[in-house]
């Protein structure tokens, strides 16, 4: 096997076990492997190993590096998983497959003007924090009751929790609210927190370092 094709089994191999501990099924988790600051080659190794969905966190960064690849992969599933700017929503709506970072009123609304019509989740900012995106926990049901309104495709919750504590506090917290809002699908868990991420009820990680990196 390949260094990437190791990687990845070890990966999937931890996420499989977390989801039979927890009693879910593994394959109601998606592996999004995040290709940010990766050059493209580390990225073939990743395809040629069976890799499919890919994060990036920039537009800019995604039109370099993804047209080439998806002529060559058109089986390739590209989340935006970063801080989308209202003024890309357009290059954005034409490039990705999966928006994982919906966290504004006026970014909802540069969607819907695009014509972007592909899941899309809501950001949460879970951890209450000022520099992070995220629609904060009190505006929550009121974005999401608005958002209803609109005909963009609402998939599930996103979240990430602060850096440098224990994770699993705000995955429970992100699960609650899919509970109370009856969301079945949540975007969390990086390389770090992966674990308690699936066993919390994760359906999708973003997972970049455990992927790309010895
Ligand atoms: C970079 C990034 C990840 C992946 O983080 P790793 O720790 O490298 O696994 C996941 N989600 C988001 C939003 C990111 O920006």
């Amino acid at each position: 096997m390949s260094d990437a094709a190791t990687r990845l089994a070890a990966v999937r191999a931890t996420i499989d076990q977390a989801a039979h501990v927890a009693g879910r099924k593994p394959e109601d988790v998606t592996l999004v492997a995040v290709s940010k600051n990766r050059p493209a080659e580390a990225i073939e190794e990743l395809i040629a190993a069976g890799q499919r969905d890919f994060g990036e966190s920039r537009v800019q960064e995604a039109m370099a590096k993804w047209p080439d690849l998806r002529d060559r992969h058109p089986d390739i599933r590209l989340h935006m998983i970063g801080r989308l700017q209202s003024n890309k929503a357009k290059e954005a709506a034409g490039l990705f497959d999966v928006i994982h970072s919906l966290d504004r009123a006026s970014l909802r609304d540069a969607l819907v003007e695009a014509g972007w019509s592909g899941p899309t989740y809501v950001q949460v900012n879970i951890g209450e924090e000022e520099q992070k995106g995220g629609v904060p926990l009190a505006e929550l049901p009121a974005f999401l009751a608005a958002l209803r309104d609109t005909p963009l495709a609402f998939a599930g919750l996103m979240g990430i929790p602060p850096a440098g504590v224990e994770a699993s506090p705000y995955f429970a917290l992100l699960a609650k609210l899919a509970r109370r809002h009856d969301v079945t699908r949540l975007s969390m868990g990086m390389s770090g927190d992966l674990r308690s991420a699936v066993m919390l009820g994760a359906t999708v990680v973003r997972v970049g370092t455990a992927l790309f990196e010895d």
